[in-house]
């Protein structure tokens, strides 16, 4: 008997319509847990490095976590691996909804995509039924769209439907994935998914996850949802709004947009709007809010209430979360109405809602510089709004210059030329990160910038506060209940971070402070993405439920693995190796480090390198981030090190 997991992954090879259901290696489990740490050891173990991200060896594996589906509260992500088209390397995505618990009450851990359907198919999955199904007739429809028809289709209401729109159809490197209630945007997965022909899954499940010892995991998830209910009766005081609660950040339900107008950049990521907010704009964004949002919505099991439902009158209705609400708005120079407006077509076709926006304003940045001219933006209107419905239709259709720039920022200059790649500003491993533009260097961010495989900062920070605080009985009294610290040196870095003089930014935290910080935020990060636990509840908010204290115990409950802090631990920097290891293969090293060069306006190169020197050395890496075979060895992860061996990565003898 298997506990917490089914123990049985669906393998699909499209090319030959083929449909599998494969036992899995319960020692897989011990090693990597589930989730992404098992999507990596398939990624490794079955895909060259040399495959390109488009050829139908490239793997696309849906995974549910290990306690997906289990009644631990926000265990509902769906992690997606495969080789992205954008990065180049390894690329995950999540998304939370109803999509994963329902795969595994369906009976499976796991469905792995291989070769490429020559039709446009979906595939439904209805406990041990499996089928390949004709898309043809929903080609070109929208993501969103796309899960009602096959709902009505099916005559299955209550499947989950996880899909595609037009931008994945057409390979276009910011297509997502998109299901209910949430979207999997980053990374071009959707791509990879309209590659292989796949318009969407249905998925419907109506078994049972067994569990090692169901009543010592009730009582574990009870003080859970106990401590969700006390944080969210006691918000986190003298931080900003968004950082004081838990979940995403709440941006469906607050209407102050004061802080993200006047701080994150508008255009092109190049203009801050330092008095921007006002009481007549305050009043008609709020106003813009309550019409459209018809009401909250949570993802499966998980009271946080972090989503919405959105219906602009004349377009149909759709789910929108986080900052998105801000993207188009603030990339076109317009107000929020706009933002909610497009913001439907965009997720009807299905694209990232934070890279797309930027790449329309760096087009018309490239035009305005002359780089771009007229005749590529032939049949374009003149008025700002016109401009970027239009931009975003050649977009996601592959028309014109939209052919060009739906590869992303970093891609479209490549091609350009002509001094484009000055305009593509804000990339860290070739992938579009949130308008953010600061003044002095922060150690820490500068780490999670440049070290992350997600690429991509907003899920990578955490726990950790971003701000110093500004006096010491502040600093007191969030140190005083911070029970989630893995150990209590943490509490005094906390105690001693000034805003200015000798223990501020950029030497404090100190180059080995810096490290230990990111360690920790990582751990959570890989843990939560193994578990299938959305972030909102532990790695991304200050003071979250789930932390290194109680974790092994809910692992050791749901699945009856003998699991402690230090063995978890361990898991993590197993899973951090694999990863890490994977994108060696594909070629990352240290000069692929960096965050973009405008992100902080005072930099400082030899600290910079520096903390990359500390932190390599603290992973096991050599100085080129490169796992060392005795790192490895200890992990076991041998098979690694015998692999670089023979790539020529790591020199035979060499330790
Ligand atoms: S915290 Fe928010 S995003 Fe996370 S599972 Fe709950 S509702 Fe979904």
């Amino acid at each position: 008997m298997r506990y917490g997991e089914t123990g049985y992954n669906l393998e699909i090879d499209l090319s030959r319509g083929n449909i599998e259901r494969a036992e899995t290696d319960p020692r897989l489990t011990e090693l990597h847990l589930g989730g992404l740490g098992t999507n990596a050891k398939i990624l490794f173990d079955r895909v060259k490095p040399e495959t390109e991200p488009f050829s139908p060896e490239n793997l696309l594996i849906f995974s549910t976590g290990l306690l997906g589906g289990t009644p631990a509260p926000g265990a509902n992500r769906t992690i997606i691996t495969t080789y992205s088209p954008q990065t180049l390397l390894m690329g995950y995505s999540m998304m939370g909804g109803f999509w994963a618990p329902e795969l595994k009450y369906a009976g499976y851990d796991k469905v792995i995509l291989r070769g490429k359907s020559s039709d446009l198919v979906y595939l439904w999955i209805h406990n041990d039924k499996v089928e390949i199904r004709d898309a043809s007739h929903l080609a070109g429809k929208g993501a969103v769209e796309t899960q009602e028809l096959i709902r009505k289709e099916l005559k299955e209401p209550n499947a989950q439907v996880a899909a595609i729109g037009l931008a994945g159809e057409n390979k276009v490197y910011t297509a997502s994935i998109e299901q209910g209630r949430s979207s999997a945007s980053r990374l071009g997965i959707g791509a990879v998914m309209g590659d292989k022909g796949v318009k969407a899954i249905a998925v419907r499940g109506t078994k049972d996850v067994n569990l090692a010892r169901p009543a010592e995991f009730l009582e574990l998830c009870n003080e859970v949802l106990k401590y969700i209910k006390y944080r969210n009766e006691n918000p986190v005081p003298n931080v900003m709004t968004i950082l004081q609660g838990l979940g995403s950040p709440q941006e469906m339900l607050h209407v102050d947009e004061k802080w993200h107008t006047e701080n994150f950049m508008w255009g092109n990521a190049r203009t801050r709007r330092k008095d921007y907010w006002n009481k007549e704009i305050e009043e008609k964004w709020k106003e813009t809010q309550l019409g459209v949002r018809k009401r909250l919505i949570s993802c499966y099991n998980c009271p946080m209430k972090c989503g919405a439902i959105i219906s602009v009158p004349g377009l149909s209705t759709y789910m929108m979360k986080c900052f998105s609400k801000l993207t188009y708005t603030m990339a076109a120079y317009s107000d929020l109405d706009f933002g909610f407006r497009i913001a439907q077509k965009a997720t009807e076709y299905g694209v990232d809602g934070f890279s797309t926006p930027q790449i329309m304003a760096f087009a018309f940045e490239l035009k305005e510089a002359g780089i771009l001219t007229d005749a590529d933006f032939e049949g374009c209107p003149s008025d700002n709004e016109g401009k970027f419905y239009w931009l975003l239709d050649r977009i996601v259709r592959r028309e014109g210059i939209g052919d060009v720039l739906a590869n992303g920022t970093y891609w479209a200059a490549k091609e350009i030329g002509k001094g484009a790649e000055g305009y593509a500003h804000n990339n860290i491993k070739k992938h579009e990160q949130l308008p953010l533009k600061l003044g002095m260097l922060n150690p820490v961010y500068f780490l999670m910038y440049a070290t992350g495989e997600k690429a991509n900062i907003t899920q990578i920070e955490g726990q950790f506060p971003q701000a110093p605080f500004a006096t010491m009985e502040e600093r007191e009294e969030f140190v005083k209940d911070w029970i989630q610290v893995p150990d209590e040196k943490f509490k005094q870095i906390v105690l001693d971070w000034e805003m200015r003089g000798e223990r501020s930014n950029p030497y404090y935290p100190t180059v080995d402070m810096s490290v230990d910080i990111v360690d920790w935020q990582e751990m959570m990060h890989y843990i939560d993405d193994a578990l299938g636990v959305c972030a909102g509840l532990s790695s991304f908010p200050l003071k979250p439920p789930y932390h290194i204290h109680n974790y092994p115990k809910l692992i050791s409950a749901a699945t009856g693995i003998d699991m402690d802090e230090a063995g978890l631990a361990q898991v993590y920097r197993r899973n951090r190796n694999l990863i890490r290891a994977i994108n060696v293969r594909k070629g990352l090293r240290r000069a692929d480090e960096k965050p973009p060069e405008d992100h902080w306006k005072k930099r400082f190169p030899e600290l910079e390198e520096k903390l990359l020197d500390a932190y390599y050395a603290f992973k096991g890496w050599d100085n080129q981030g490169v796992p060392t075979k005795k790192s490895l060895r200890q992990l076991d992860l041998g098979y690694i090190a015998e692999d670089f061996e023979q790539r020529g990565i790591i020199k035979n003898g060499q330790d």
